[in-house]
């Protein structure tokens, strides 16, 4: 039917027609349309008609113009120059300090000024006084102008007055028939130049579809992405039942498709998998979506900008960690299991930003990434300061070749295409040193980084037969049956939008696009009217719901009858996850025994393995077993852990100074606060550079008023000296080598011991050491290999909110709360047996996924998803 309504219009055509359209889609279809009838017709070879977008033919008028006419020498700027120059107006304005973003208002006055030209209106008109952004604009506006005219630089939206200036002097040939297919309007300025034309003598034809859809059904669905599956279920059974599967048979039309990109995609491929199959590649499937993406949405991409920013002086830990993982640096594939210990163990050490220099000192295995880097710093070191674009661009080639970007595996052909998009942007921006001073690098790097997120690329697919377009592309196309999804009340039409920088009075009047909601309505309206006229099976489909808002039909739906999901022949649907479940045959087996520990298995873990043990044996086999650790998440500043071990490093070095009770009771208070402020500064410093002066000083503030607190409390108590501090054992508990290390041990007057484990965080209390699974079986265990001497052990709780020496003893240390045991020996013997048995557990290879208290085991433990605690 199409081709008899394309054959219609093509042969309307002369050989000196000119067949224009609003689109490229609808061009390139009907110039696939001519070429068949040529062939139908028996030909082997045929001129190529002028069949074309209206603005490409503007542009091809224009080189054909400036080609003849030597003496025209006007620049006609491409989008990136006029965009940038926009920027470049905007930013050197007085009024530029007000604006927040400066690229997206340049954007919106670009949009304004082309606006204008097209419907023919001078930017000096007073109407532009009436509001400050307007007036702002005019200012903007005049200047833009005034660098063109000073440059002879035009842009396309001056295009089609130049011409028609030169057609209506017969400087440009009148072709015999200038053919308008497909246009839903045209704006005044290219009207007057089709005018001129006709003035000329050219035949002018505007050609429609006159053909109303026999079948044009509305049907409500649940929700947007109920509406998607259904039209895609919809287009897979009227694929499956056409008999010639030739491209352009289905139109699925999806008004705000390039928001809906993402959901589209994954529903249609979902739907279109086969059986038991999910493809990543929806090229073999047999629709194509027409929405792109931009450039910098391509991790390819991303990963180049990323790579060529490495020479600045800090860079953010997720950078770092991105390129560390990504495939696209040289060597990737080599190095990927150094580069991700090394990723590793950066974050373990909560460095959050550095430098590349300081990253390659960083004692590095991957020499592969080292060397790249160091041949990148080197040649990032003899730049200069500032160069001109098309300079840059070729050092950020160099670069990125150093870098060995995009890696050593083979592209795909999506990334392939994207590669070779982005690098012909490169070169695009050689054209930049026309309206762009020399920059220096973090500019140069900044334009590129913003172009390649303007630049909209879709990988080259094959033609498909069903076609997943917007609603301005889809109209007059080829289609058999098309189904247009969104079209409710809040929707369609959509509420108008006009451009803030021409007074709205003004577009009013002169009936601008999204000006009104009354021409918003007329526009949809007509619209739907060429769509329906496009094909001869049509359904309009609208969502009842957005989240909690009820959504009507569009009103424009008034007149189209109701259609229900029974009418419609549908494919079955089952998604991945529903066919995956629905296949699953479950088989149990239970296996809680990991194999015992072997003479030749080196475990390490010393106190750890008793105290995992304890909390969990699955979580002590694949910790200490397996080595299944986290991955830590690096903070901006110190960690818990980092403050815990500067006051550990703190009081190591002022009980070294003061050794004696009797000391800290003798020293006047300005001494001992002169000792405690030494002995901070140099145990910050080993955490905190000293160049974060402000940081270093409120944790030094923090720091020296919880120890001076703390040695007050100690002050307090009966005489002691310090024996040990940091004391460290090695010894073995049946065949488990530990390795203690034990804050301090204090002397007390009768010659026996007090072993004090310092604790920083909350909620440390004695209770942990009792019972048959103790959380912290340090100090009974240290108590157990150390015999007779120990009479005591004791947290020191060193918080703002709790300050105290808590414990048990053997003999009163009249100290109020370590409390006197009666049964010293038999505690001591019931430690024993606890401590051997989970000892003996751990070496059997006891490993049941047995968290002690689930509520606080498990949220302090990261294994979540390796044991499955929660599917339990
Ligand atoms: S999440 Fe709970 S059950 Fe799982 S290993 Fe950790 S502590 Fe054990």
């Amino acid at each position: 039917m199409w081709n008899s309504r394309a054959h219609n219009l093509l042969n309307l055509m002369t050989a000196d027609t000119t067949l224009l359209t609003p689109n490229r889609r609808l061009a390139a279809t009907l110039l696939s349309e001519f070429n068949q009838l040529q062939m139908s017709q028996g030909k082997t070879s045929w001129q190529t008609p002028p069949i074309l977008p209206l603005p490409s033919w503007l542009q091809q008028l224009w080189n054909e113009w400036t080609a003849k006419e030597i003496t025209e020498t006007a620049l006609l700027l491409s989008p990136n120059q006029k965009s940038i120059l926009w920027e470049t107006v905007i930013r050197q304005s007085p009024l530029s300090d007000a604006l927040l973003q400066i690229s997206e208002t340049a954007k919106l006055a670009g949009a304004a000024y082309e606006l204008l030209q097209l419907w023919e209106v001078h930017i000096d008109d007073p109407i532009f006084s009436a509001t400050e952004d307007s007036q702002a604009f005019q200012e903007w506006a005049k200047q833009f102008k005034k660098i063109c005219r000073k440059n002879n630089w035009i842009d396309d939206s001056q295009l089609a007055s130049i011409l028609e200036k030169n057609v209506a002097s017969k400087k440009i040939k009148s072709p015999e028939k200038i053919i308008l297919a497909g246009f839903t309007e045209i704006v005044p300025q290219h009207l007057r130049l089709l005018h001129a034309f006709e003035q000329s003598g050219t035949e002018l034809i505007h050609y429609h579809n006159h053909v109303s859809a026999p079948f044009a059904k509305k049907i409500n669905l649940v929700n947007e992405e109920t509406e998607i599956e259904t039209m895609a279920r919809w287009a897979k059974a009227t694929y499956e039942a056409a008999p010639n599967k030739k491209p352009y048979l289905i139109g699925c039309v999806v008004p705000k498709l390039e928001t809906l990109r993402e959901s589209v995609l994954r529903i249609f491929s979902d739907v279109f998998s086969e059986n038991n199959t999910f493809t990543l590649d929806h090229t073999s499937l047999p629709f194509n979506i027409s929405a792109g993406k931009n450039l910098l949405s391509f991790p390819i991409v991303k990963t180049a900008i990323e790579l060529l920013k490495l020479g600045k002086n800090n860079i953010d830990l997720t950078v770092i960690s991105q390129i560390l993982k990504s495939p696209f640096l040289g060597e990737a594939e080599k190095e990927r299991v150094k580069r991700s210990h090394f990723e590793n163990r950066l974050k373990r050490e909560n460095i959050t930003s550095l430098s590349m220099k300081k990253l390659i000192s960083h004692h590095s295995s991957c020499s592969y990434f080292v060397k790249r880097i160091q041949q990148y710093l080197d040649y990032f070191s003899q730049l200069k300061k500032t160069y001109s674009m098309s300079e840059w661009m070729t050092h950020f080639v160099e670069l990125l070749t150093l870098l060995g970007w995009p890696g050593e595996r083979s592209l795909n052909s999506q990334e392939y295409q994207i590669t070779q998009r982005w690098l012909d942007l490169l070169l695009e921006c050689n054209s930049l040193d026309t309206v762009l001073e020399p920059q220096r690098f973090t500019q140069a790097i900044e334009w590129l980084t913003r172009l390649s997120a303007k630049t909209i690329f879709q990988p080259q697919s094959p033609e498909a037969p069903i076609q997943i377009l917007g609603v301005l592309e889809a109209i007059e196309l080829p289609f058999e049956k098309i189904w247009v999804m969104g079209l409710d009340d809040t929707n369609w039409p959509a509420a108008p939008r006009p451009n803030p920088f021409i007074p709205t009075s003004l577009q009013k009047m002169l009936n601008m696009p999204h000006a009104t909601s009354e021409r918003e309505l007329i526009y949809c309206e007509q619209l739907i009217k060429q769509l329906k006229q496009s094909t001869q099976h049509i359904i309009f489909s609208y969502p009842e719901k957005n989240e909690e808002v009820r959504l009507r039909p569009s009103v424009l739906l008034n007149d189209i009858e109701l259609t229900s999901l029974a009418e419609l022949s549908l494919s079955d649907f089952v998604s991945p996850a529903q066919k995956i479940f629905a296949t699953h045959q479950l088989d149990y087996f239970t296996d809680e025994m990991a194999p015992p520990i072997q003479t030749s298995e080196n475990i390490l873990g010393g106190t750890h393995i008793f105290k995992q043990q304890a909390a969990c044996p699955f979580k002590a086999f694949s910790e200490l077993r397996l080595h299944a650790r986290s991955i830590e998440t690096p903070t901006i500043g110190l960690r818990a852990i980092d403050r815990g071990n500067i006051v550990h490093t703190a009081l190591e070095l002022i009980w070294k100074t003061i050794q004696h009770s009797t000391t800290l009771l003798t020293l006047p208070e300005n001494e001992l606060r002169k000792i405690i402020r030494t002995c901070s500064e140099q145990a910050i410093a080993s955490m905190i550079d000293s160049s974060q002066q402000r940081y270093f000083s409120l944790e030094l503030e923090r720091l020296e008023k919880i120890l001076f607190d703390w040695l007050t409390l100690e002050s307090e108590r009966p005489g002691f000296k310090i024996a040990f501090q940091e004391h460290e054992i090695n010894t073995t508990i049946g065949p488990i080598p530990i390795t203690f290390r034990i804050d301090r041990i204090d002397e007390l007057q009768d010659g026996t011991w007090l072993i004090i484990d310092y604790k920083t965080g909350k909620n440390n209390k004695i209770k942990n050491w009792f019972g048959e699974r103790p959380d912290e079986p340090q100090l009974p265990l240290y108590c157990l290999v150390s015999g007779e001497n120990i009479a005591g052990i004791a947290f020191g709780k060193i918080h703002p909110d709790e300050m105290t020496l808590e414990g048990i003893s053997r003999d009163n240390m009249n100290i109020k709360s370590i409390k006197t045991i009666s049964e010293w020996k038999n505690q001591l013997h019931e430690w024993k047996v606890t401590l051997e048995k989970l000892g003996d557990d751990f070496l059997n290879g006891i490993a049941h996924v047995d968290p002690k208290e689930i509520n606080t085991t498990c949220n302090h433990c990261h294994l979540h998803t390796f044991c499955r605690i929660h599917e339990k």
